[in-house]
């Protein structure tokens, strides 16, 4: 089997003990890379070879081997479980409000933070931020190499550059020295828009060739450098040119890769956007971090991240809240109700489902799958246990009740 994961095997007996050999079900564990597998104890040998090799096969679809990068206190790529990042939208000369911003976004989920370092003043600044902050942060730079080694002297634990456009050959030989002196990874960024002329001309416009042949060629540079702690990016917002260009990329490279959806728009579009692209990236086991990209309060990129990550089985943790499209039978505010909870069990650190539900007709039936829901009636409403109705409670009393079972959960 190799090293693809490890398998956990479950026989089931046939109960009725008539031969129906084969494949039962399977759970796949994406993160941790196990497969349980149920199948009949008839023919074992040959079901097992079968079923094994079958499951071998999906492994190796999945999650695809990346070099792993160290950033600060994380690791991108190498099978590391996928990091969320953001960018803060502070003016990073402004180190309380940066650090305040970093500090929310934190304890949103957000794993490693990027700021813009376009001055003097604000490379000077990343040594106070990072003092005052506990995630790893990246400097983001662009056109002045010195502004890139001057980050990483303040202590940026990666810079993000575009070789192609912090000078020539000699400026870049410059900061991979200063890198490599330090450990410091760098993250090679393509963008659309800024593609070379060059390769403008021989692909005919932007294309996802074009892309991926900039992005490499940037990453030889560094190497011809004597460097190879790198992650690449490549940022596209058109969607299905940014997924065609990952999977040219991770074909090509076994570097680490950062995934993201550039200019995706305001929450709606952006959202909608970055989660088909995300999503059509990561589910080919393409991407080591992401970024959402969204035009508003970034704390918005990170829940999204998370929900994007937990919906394909990439990340577990935290609560999920489902909750029913209300319907003619709605009697309370479930709309409210369910924003409410939804903030009320942000920072409560359980894995749980939890469905809100508007009436008591459907909403226990259709809470089942959830650890934890409520379901509204006409001024009163339920509070339901694994599809199990425990209490029957006033409406304005559901929401606390809710809370305290969670604050005194127990499995
Ligand atoms: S749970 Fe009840 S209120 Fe909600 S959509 Fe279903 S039937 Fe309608």
């Amino acid at each position: 089997m190799g090293n693809a994961g490890l398998i956990s095997l479950s026989v089931e007996t046939n109960k009725l003990g008539i031969e129906t050999p084969g494949l039962l079900s399977y759970h796949w564990n994406r993160i941790k890379g196990s497969v349980t597998i149920h199948i009949s104890t008839i023919k074992i040998p040959t079901i097992l070879r079968n079923t094994l090799q079958y499951i071998e096969r999906r492994l190796h679809m999945h999650r695809q081997q990346t070099k792993p990068i160290t950033i600060g206190t994380k690791v991108i790529g190498g099978g590391h479980p996928i990091l969320i990042q953001s960018m803060t939208n502070t003016q990073t000369e402004d180190v309380a409000a940066t650090v305040a911003q970093i500090k929310r976004l934190a304890a949103a989920g957000c794993d490693i933070i990027r700021c813009t370092v376009p001055t003097p003043e604000a490379a000077a600044a990343v040594k106070a931020i990072k003092q005052q902050i506990a995630i790893p942060l990246v400097a983001d730079i662009h056109f002045d190499y010195r502004l890139a080694i001057a980050a990483m002297e303040m202590g940026a634990d990666k810079i993000r550059i575009n070789p192609g456009n912090i000078g020539g050959k000699e400026q870049l030989a410059a900061v991979v020295a200063v890198a490599r002196e330090r450990g410091i990874p760098i993250r090679v960024g393509v963008n659309s828009g800024s593609l070379e002329s060059g390769l403008l001309a021989k692909y005919g416009g932007v294309t996802a060739e074009g892309l991926v042949e900039s992005a490499l060629d940037k990453v030889h540079a560094i190497e011809d450098a004597g460097y190879d702690q790198m992650v690449i990016s490549i940022k596209s917002s058109d969607v299905l040119m940014c997924t065609a260009a990952y999977e040219r990329l991770a074909a090509a490279t076994s570097y680490p890769l950062h995934v993201g959806i550039t200019e995706a728009g305001t929450i709606i579009s952006g959202n909608i956007k970055s989660a088909i692209g995300l999503g059509l990236i990561l589910n080919q086991g393409i991407g080591d971090t992401i970024r959402v990209s969204l035009t508003g309060d970034p704390v918005e990129e990170i829940k999204s991240a998370k929900i994007i990550l937990r919906t394909l089985g990439l990340r577990r943790g935290g609560i999920e809240v489902v909750s029913c499209p209300t319907c003619g039978r709605t009697k309370i505010d479930l709309i409210g109700l369910a924003n409410q909870v939804e903030d009320m069990v942000a920072d409560i650190p359980l894995d749980l489902k939890v469905a809100v539900m508007g009436c008591v007709v459907n909403g226990p039936g259709e809470a089942k799958e959830a650890d934890i829901g409520i379901a509204g009636g006409c001024g009163e409403g339920l509070l339901i246990k694994k599809g199990v109705i425990v209490r029957k409670l006033p409406e304005g009393e559901l929401l606390a009740a809710l809370r305290d079972e969670l604050l005194n959960w127990k499995e």
